[in-house]
Formats: C-alpha cells, sequence, structure tokens
C-alpha cells in the first residue's frame, strides 16, 4: 500500500515469529497458497472488475483503485494467492486432512465488493472461499463469521440475498466504512459496537446474537474473517479485546464447527496492525484451532 503503510509486510513476520518463539509452530503443518485460478475469483467478482484490476497493475511504483488500496507490481499476484489460500485450506478441511486451518495472507479482502477494491482489500479472499466450498463441494449452508473491527462491507455486498451463506459480525461504530448498520437480510447478523467496548460487550454480541443465529443455520463450514484490529493496543480503531477475548470466540466457534460441520473451520487473516498484538492474538487464535 505504498512506504508507512499500516498494511505492510511486517505483519506477516510477526505473526511468524511469534507461532516459533511460542513453541506453537513446531505442532502446525504448513501449507503454501497456490494462486486462486480465474474460474474461483470469478464466482465471486464480476469479470469487468477482474479485467480492470489486471489493466490497472502496473509495471512500476504504486497505481491506486481507491484513495485506500493500491497496487505495486506483486500486489495482484498476492491477492490471488491471498484467496487461493482459503481456497485450498477449504479443500483441506473438505478433504478431513486438516479440520482447521489459519491462512496467513496479505491483502485482506473483506472490503472487496463484487466490482469494487476498497479498504486495502482487492479480491475477496473468504467470499472466494465459500463461494468454492459451495461450488465444488456442494456446500449448501456456509457460515462466514467476522470479527474484524472494520465492517465486511464486501462480503455483505457478496453475499445479501445468498441463501447459501450466513454472515455474523461484529465491528466498531461509528468507524470505516460507516456500513453495517442495517441488517439487508434474515442471514446478515451485524452486530455494531460502540467505541471504547472491550471483551464483555464482544462476548455478549457472540453469545446473544452470533450463537444462535449460528445454531438455527446450522453451518456445513464455517470461516472467519478474523482481524485482529479490535485488540486494545491497535492504532486504527478503538475497541479493547485482548488476545483472551480472541481465544474465546474460536472455542465457542469450533463448538459449533463440531456440533454442525464435522470441527471444520478455515479462518483468514483480514486486519491487525499493532505488530505485537497482532503476533500475540493469532497465536491464541490458532492455539484453539490446532487443539480444536
Ligand atoms: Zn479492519
Amino acid at each position: 500500500m505504498g512506504p508507512h503503510h499500516p498494511e505492510c509486510p511486517e505483519r506477516l513476520a510477526a505473526i511468524a515469529d511469534r507461532l516459533i518463539a511460542s513453541g506453537l509452530d513446531a505442532y502446525l503443518e504448513h501449507h503454501v497458497a497456490p494462486a486462486a485460478t480465474r474460474e474461483q475469483i470469478a464466482r465471486v467478482h464480476g469479470t469487468r472488475y477482474i479485467d480492470d484490476v489486471e489493466a490497472a497493475s502496473p509495471e512500476s511504483g504504486l497505481a491506486y483503485l481507491d484513495p485506500d488500496t493500491a497496487l505495486n507490481p506483486h500486489t495482484l499476484d498476492a491477492a490471488r494467492h491471498a484467496a487461493g489460500a482459503v481456497v485450498k485450506a477449504v479443500d483441506l478441511a473438505m478433504a478431513g486432512a486438516c479440520k482447521t486451518a489459519f491462512c496467513a495472507v496479505r491483502p485482506p479482502g473483506h472490503h472487496a465488493e463484487r466490482g469494487r477494491a476498497m479498504g486495502f482489500c482487492i479480491y475477496n479472499s473468504i467470499a472466494i472461499g465459500a463461494r468454492h466450498a459451495c461450488a465444488a463441494h456442494g456446500l449448501e449452508r456456509v457460515a462466514i463469521v467476522d470479527f474484524d473491527v472494520h465492517h465486511g462491507n464486501g462480503t455483505e455486498d457478496i453475499f445479501t440475498g445468498d441463501p447459501h451463506v450466513l454472515m455474523v459480525s461484529t465491528f466498531q461504530y461509528p468507524l470505516y466504512p460507516y456500513s453495517g448498520l442495517d441488517n439487508p437480510s434474515p442471514l446478515m447478523v451485524n452486530v455494531p459496537l460502540a467505541p471504547g467496548s472491550g471483551g464483555a460487550e464482544f462476548r455478549a454480541a457472540v453469545a446473544d446474537r452470533w450463537l444462535p443465529a449460528l445454531a438455527d443455520y446450522k453451518p456445513q463450514l464455517i470461516l472467519i474473517s478474523a482481524g485482529f484490529d479490535a485488540h486494545r493496543e491497535d492504532p486504527l480503531a478503538n475497541l479493547k479485546l485482548t488476545e483472551a477475548d480472541y481465544a474465546w470466540v474460536t472455542r465457542e466457534l469450533l463448538q459449533v464447527a463440531r456440533e454442525h460441520a464435522e470441527g471444520r473451520m478455515v479462518s483468514s487473516l483480514e486486519g491487525g496492525y499493532a505488530l505485537s498484538a497482532l503476533g500475540r492474538s493469532v497465536t491464541e487464535h490458532v492455539r484453539e484451532l490446532v487443539t480444536g
């Protein structure tokens, strides 16, 4: 996204470092993410949008798709692999090879709408994974859980009116992208949290709004848009979650996955910009995924 930008390569290094330092890394199975194919991306994004993004990809320097969203010569390739990571993780989960997975990917995806790049996001990776689960594995009910501090407007845009996907989310409001106050369909459960909210408010939202909706829907697979920018140390927002809250919500979701989805749960990185807090939070999230 350019120099001195919070969405920086060091984010993935912070995650890798902390997983290694915690000793958890030795218990993980690592997979290299393939690039998503055009066919897989086109299940979510219009072909005109895909063509426009490809045409905008620069040979040097930065090309801006939106005031917040730039491409350098390598961004498009990274975005294809970020989406491909979720696709591969879905394949592994459906095969039973890895029931749970975490995709350590950049750029993030949940602000990318069907035909619009936004908020550091080019392709909506979690959405591409959800459509792949339905198209390639015949699933009829996929749940997308989004606990990034920003509303996943892109995911909402893509799945409004789609009976095969339930989306449940929490996010700070007011905050970018200033959407999410309405629930455009019964399968969109948006829970805005006021600035300053912490673990108590978050856990109440999950227990009172998400878990009943998930229990009703009985998802065959759970996908997580895992942003860690609701952490109290994050510089981009004003919620006060801690590592313990991320561990707790992961355990709650795993229980739903075990009950309805044969334990299948795939999580993909969205935001999270305080490097130390990001590394610690992902480690606690992955620790639960491993034991789940
Ligand atoms: Zn975010």
